[in-house]
Order: C-alpha cells, then sequence, then structure tokens
C-alpha cells in the first residue's frame, strides 16, 4: 500500500462518516484521558476542565522497515549517550526519546528514517501516543467504516506500550535506589497544559508499582528542599526522594533567577537517581548530535561495525556555524543553497529554528558568537500523505508529514565500569503529525497532533 493509496482511500469517506468518526474520536479521548487543560481564556476556575488532545483523526501511514529501524536504533542510542555522558561519577537515570523524519527527496523510491534530534530531557507525549494507538483501534473495531475497503488493518497498528513502560523505568530506578520510605518527585513547569500526559506516569506509577510521585515545581523545590550534609538524601518537604524526574528545567524560562540554579544545583548534588543528569541533558544538545556527525567521533563511544553503520545511516549532514574552517564553509553553503537547510539554536520544545530562504537574512544579522551557537543541518523531505487533525473540536484536512519518536529507558551507574548499564530497553514510541506547510513540529507549541503509524 502506498500513500498514494491510503490518501485517495480517506478522500471516499463520506462527509457523514467523518462527522461521527469526529463525535466518537472526542468522547473517546475526554474518557480515556487522552486531555490536556484548556487555554486560559476558556478555562473554568481551578483547574476544573479539560478539553480533547490534539489527534489525528486517522493512523498515518509509516513504512514497517523504516519503523522497525527506529526500534533497532534505541538500545544503541541509549549506550551511545549512556557512554558520552559518562564522565560523571554517579548513578544516572535517563528517559530518552529519538526523532526522525522520514526521507524521500524527488526521485528516490524507498525512503528511511533520518533522526531530527536526540531528546534526553522531558520527553513528553509518552502517555497520549498511547492513548492514540488505543484510540484508532477503537475507531477501527467498533465502526464498520473501514470494512468496504480495508486498508486500515488491525494488524497494521503496532501496540505502544509507552504509558507502562516509561512507570516501570521509574519503579525500576526506584528500586535501585533502595529506600522503603522514599519517594518519586516531577519536576513541573508552572501552569502545564500536558498535566494529564504526566498524571498518568504518576498513577500508572502508583497503581502497578506502589510507588508514590509527587509534582513540584522548581520554585517550591527551592522552598522545600534539602539535603542530608551526611548522606546526600534529597528531603523535599520531609520525605526523601528516590528519583528525580525532570518535566522542566530545559528552557531560559525555566529559570527566572539564580534561586532556580541553586535548586538545580542541590537536586543535581544529591544522591536521588537523576532524569537526567546534568551531563545527560548537556550531551543530549543539538551541537553534541552535530558532534557525533564528524568522522572518528562515533567510534570512541561504539565500537562493533554493524552498529556504527546503523547509527551512522541516520544522520543527516550536520555541520557548525562558528568560526573554524568547517562552520566558515557551512556558512557559504547555506548562504548559497538555503532551501536545503534547517538552522538550529540549542533550544527545546520547537518554534525556534530557522528555515531556508530566512536563512541569510538571518545568518548576516548575527554575531559570530551568536553564530558559533547554532548548528546547521540539511533539511528532510519527509513524504506526505491525508489525514484529518482533530484539534479543539476542529477537523484540519490537508497533506501532512509524520514524525517518528521512539522512547527509551537507560538506567546506568559510573561506578562500576564492566557493568555500568543496567537496563536498556525500548519503551514504546510516539507519531507527531503535521500540515506539509508547518516547518515546526511540536505538539505542546501547537505546531502538530498525536498520531499512532499505520505500518505499510
Ligand atoms: P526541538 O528540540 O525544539 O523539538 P527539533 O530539532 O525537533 O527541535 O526541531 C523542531 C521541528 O523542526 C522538528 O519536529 C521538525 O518538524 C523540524 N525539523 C528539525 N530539523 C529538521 C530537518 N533537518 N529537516 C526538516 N525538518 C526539521
Ligand atoms: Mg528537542
Ligand atoms: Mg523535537
Amino acid at each position: 500500500m502506498s500513500n498514494a493509496l491510503f490518501s485517495s482511500y480517506l478522500s471516499q469517506v463520506s462527509e457523514a462518516n467523518l462527522k461521527q468518526l469526529k463525535e466518537l474520536s472526542i468522547d473517546w479521548a475526554l474518557s480515556h484521558g487522552a486531555i490536556i487543560r484548556p487555554p486560559a481564556d476558556i478555562a473554568l476556575a481551578n483547574n476544573s476542565s479539560v478539553i480533547h488532545a490534539p489527534l489525528a483523526l486517522f493512523p498515518s501511514p509509516f513504512p514497517k522497515k523504516a519503523f522497525e529501524h527506529g526500534l533497532l536504533l534505541q538500545p544503541l542510542f541509549n549506550l551511545l549517550f549512556h557512554r558520552l555522558s559518562k564522565d560523571e561519577d554517579f548513578i544516572k537515570e535517563i528517559m530518552n526519546e529519538s526523532d526522525y523524519l522520514l526521507h524521500l527527496p524527488p526521485g528516490a523510491n524507498e525512503p528511511k528514517i533520518l533522526q531530527v534530534e536526540y531528546n534526553t530531557i522531558a520527553s513528553s507525549f509518552s502517555s497520549l501516543s498511547s492513548l492514540a494507538t488505543d484510540m484508532h483501534r477503537y475507531l477501527l473495531k467498533a465502526t464498520n467504516y473501514f470494512d468496504s475497503s480495508p486498508i486500515i488493518k488491525e494488524e497494521s497498528l503496532p501496540q505502544n506500550e509507552a504509558l507502562d513502560r516509561l512507570a516501570k523505568g521509574i519503579a525500576k530506578a526506584h528500586e535501585l535506589y533502595g529506600s522503603q520510605n522514599a519517594i518519586v518527585i516531577m519536576i513541573v513547569q508552572p501552569k502545564e497544559r500536558n498535566a494529564f500526559d504526566q498524571r498518568w506516569i504518576e498513577y500508572k506509577l502508583f497503581e502497578n508499582h506502589n510507588i508514590r510521585m509527587i509534582r513540584k515545581t522548581m520554585a517550591e523545590i527551592g522552598q522545600e528542599g534539602r539535603l542530608d550534609p551526611e548522606t546526600k538524601a534529597l528531603y523535599i518537604d520531609g520525605k526523601e526522594i528516590s528519583v528525580s524526574y525532570f518535566r522542566s528545567a530545559y528552557s531560559p524560562a525555566d529559570f527566572p533567577t539564580q534561586k532556580e540554579w541553586d535548586t538545580r544545583l542541590l537536586i543535581e548534588r544529591s544522591r536521588s537517581i537523576k532524569c537526567p543528569t546534568v551531563t545527560y541533558q548537556l550531551v543530549g544538545s543539538k551541537k553534541v548530535q552535530q558532534i557525533l556527525a564528524n568522522p572518528s567521533v562515533l567510534e570512541r563511544y561504539i565500537t562493533n561495525k554493524s552498529d556504527l553503520q546503523n547509527l551512522r545511516s541516520c544522520f543527516a549532514g550536520l555541520y557548525p556555524l562558528d568560526a573554524s574552517p568547517e562552520g566558515e564553509a557551512a556558512v557559504k553553503l547555506a548562504l548559497k543553497h538555503p532551501e536545503q537547510y534547517v538552522m538550529k539554536p540549542q533550544r527545546e520544545g520547537g518554534g525556534n529554528n530557522v528555515y531556508s530562504t530566512d536563512i541569510p537574512k538571518f545568518i548576516s544579522e548575527l554575531s559570530l558568537s551568536k553564530r558559533s551557537t547554532y548548528i546547521l543541518m540539511d533539511l528532510i523531505q519527509p513524504p506526505l500523505s491525508r489525514n484529518f487533525l482533530l484539534r479543539q473540536g476542529e477537523l484540519i484536512e490537508g497533506e501532512m508529514v509524520s514524525e517518528l519518536g521512539i522512547f527509551g529507558v537507560c538506567i546506568g551507574t559510573s561506578n562500576d565500569f564492566e557493568n555500568d548499564v543496567l537496563v536498556n530497553e525500548i519503551a514504546g514510541h510516539l507519531l507527531r503529525t503535521k500540515t506539509r506547510e508547518t516547518n515546526e513540529g511540536g505538539v505542546a507549541s501547537g505546531f502538530s497532533v498525536i498520531d499512532s503509524p499505520l505500518l505499510i
């Protein structure tokens, strides 16, 4: 089955059926917790209202071979990033997510996955993406709209265990910390609208593993946190913390005052297991991704030939924009063929990149030291497929691009050189879909919706 076949199939779904699918999706999402908080202007008081999460009405076609390649890569990336961050003498725990776009340039016939980036902090939507998979399965089974032309088949919708797997990863870290009375903390942003994606992890941790998790902002930890001077155990509001799981502390807005920096240092110095540690957060930067693409850097961390080949196969062209000869050459390339590149700063959360014809003017206005903080990347050209995006009760139809995320759990220590990786697992997937006109991919930043893959 091709994307074209899928698109023509979707164009045959009647208006009446679309309307019913939309209503079924909204109710399923609201009933099953595929929800977010509404924007402030339409919210009820006291956080007492929700809306459905942005979702794709249909699963999007994704090549099975490329999907499986993404799964195969995740344990290799877990290992690579663990080794990268290993110069620290403390136990570390991490949940990673690696994002890929299919690359299908004109004239090529088989798409392959290229890595967009690797996230080592606050990877979100594990819970909502499991729910999106469940919703697509429900629509398939509960309606007969797909019977006449069975392009969407149950066996083509892969299981997505992200919801359970992330909680299981935290539970394992908690167990390794080894204190009966300790609890887990999730460090959150104030006024988080994606709170239910996070709450699902908390409830799974409690229901499946009988472990308590509390939510606190950096400011609250600044008030309530302290270290035991002897043991370096972290206490918040008098309770010992086994795992410090960050869903905050990655954006400048998370550090409004010196107090937040002090708080980050307090957590880092503690013996709680950090997801991630500061070094892990740093090696997840786009600059490190660019350096890894340089010849013979990967070889310092990975020795197996076929692993090396596999990792390299998903690297797009990446270039520095600093004062080095490579950097100056990259600037020339970007000015000559801007339509082939994207410029990325060291930021997270979407909405920060500079694309294509915007690049020359942007570069010309940057000082050299500012320019060095960006990297240049080949623009990936993903195949398009049709879908309907469901956002705040409305359907948006169009040609879409999907980005695949693979979650991984890696728990390790640097105390023991031989047995440094204790857990290295794939932990489910996430498909985010956006209209082709949109450059950026963040769900929270309002650019894309949560989808599930239809393996073809
Ligand atoms: P962030 O950390 O802000 O999520 P990303 O590197 O994921 O940064 O970039 C945000 C979005 O920009 C991606 O989800 C993707 O849609 C788009 N993007 C990033 N790099 C590329 C690329 N090389 N080619 C095409 N699109 C890209
Ligand atoms: Mg990111
Ligand atoms: Mg991203």
